[in-house]
């Protein structure tokens, strides 16, 4: 089984133009990627997948708009497997209209945000009510709480420890700090290991990082909290192959060291992890 907990589904357009230049001058060390997502190449790349995590980003601020019923509509056509999350933006004075209609109308069944896309505090008031709705529907909210290369952006707010508060205030709410809140990847490991209901995806961590990836499994494998991270490709910044290939090849560090050794069964149930009934998606 897999379960891919962090998928994109927005065209190029969609992306919106200042992503689009950022991420194509080649600053976030991605090479040639192909933004253009359709939801054919997307269920192609979902192939390996038992289950998969859809969403766009919306962003007043960087002017990203994917329409949440494009992802709805997609969701909606393969049920058996694509699960898709809503886009809000906190900033927006509809938000919290927006989550209900994605909710009740569309069948939308988690938020994607994101602080330093979104421009907002994690604490502040926008995000709060966004917080409360979520925890009080059961929406699993999937959080970029991890640096990036938008020079516009406030980076302060981007710290997975900028969560606890949240997590205090809003204890039933599911959290998932993507990318294993890279670099500050032993902040996001003290969340996980301090509250119950937040997790994090270690997508765009061991693929493209691979001795961030490996420095911060080792921290979750000493602290006892590898079962608290989530598979996600981040697709279409990675594929699921590419993912599992890197996670299998994460010892590589350790050869002729006295690095630890991250044990091979932890990283297949980690490959394997079924995180819909910990997200309350089961
Ligand atoms: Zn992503």
């Amino acid at each position: 089984m897999i379960i891919d907990v962090h998928t994109h589904l927005s065209t190029r357009q969609q992306w919106g133009r200042r992503f689009v230049e950022v991420i194509e001058s080649g600053r976030a060390g991605h090479g040639t990627l192909d933004l253009q997502v359709t939801p054919e190449r997307h269920w192609a790349a979902m192939e390996e997948a038992s289950r998969a995590v859809v969403f766009g980003i919306n962003s007043i601020a960087l002017g990203m708009n994917t329409p949440n019923d494009d992802i709805a509509a997609y969701a909606n056509a393969h049920p058996e497997k694509i699960i898709g999350f809503m886009s809000v933006d906190p900033n927006d004075p509809d938000a919290l209209d927006e989550i209900d209609r994605c909710v009740q109308d569309l069948g939308l069944k988690g938020i994607k945000m994101s602080p330093v896309y979104q421009h907002y505090h994690p604490c502040d008031e926008h995000a709060r009510r966004v917080h409360a709705r979520a925890e009080e529907l059961g929406l699993p909210i999937l959080t970029h709480a991890a640096f990036h290369v938008i020079p516009e952006t406030p980076m302060e707010w981007a710290n997975p420890l900028l969560y606890d508060p949240v997590a205090r205030e809003f204890p039933e709410l599911k959290i998932i700090l993507a990318h294993v809140g890279l670099p500050w990847s032993t902040d996001a490991m003290v969340m996980i290991r301090k509250h119950p209901n937040v997790y994090a995806d270690i997508s765009g961590a061991v693929s493209l990082r691979p001795w961030w990836g490996y420095q911060a499994l080792a921290a979750c494998h000493e602290n006892s909290v590898m079962h608290k991270l989530l598979f996600g490709s981040d697709f279409p910044i990675c594929t699921i192959p590419q993912t599992i290939a890197a996670l299998r090849d994460v010892n590589r560090f350790t050869h002729g060291t006295g690095l630890p050794q991250l044990p091979e069964d932890e990283i297949e149930a980690l490959i394997h992890r079924d995180a819909l009934p910990l997200l309350g998606l089961a």
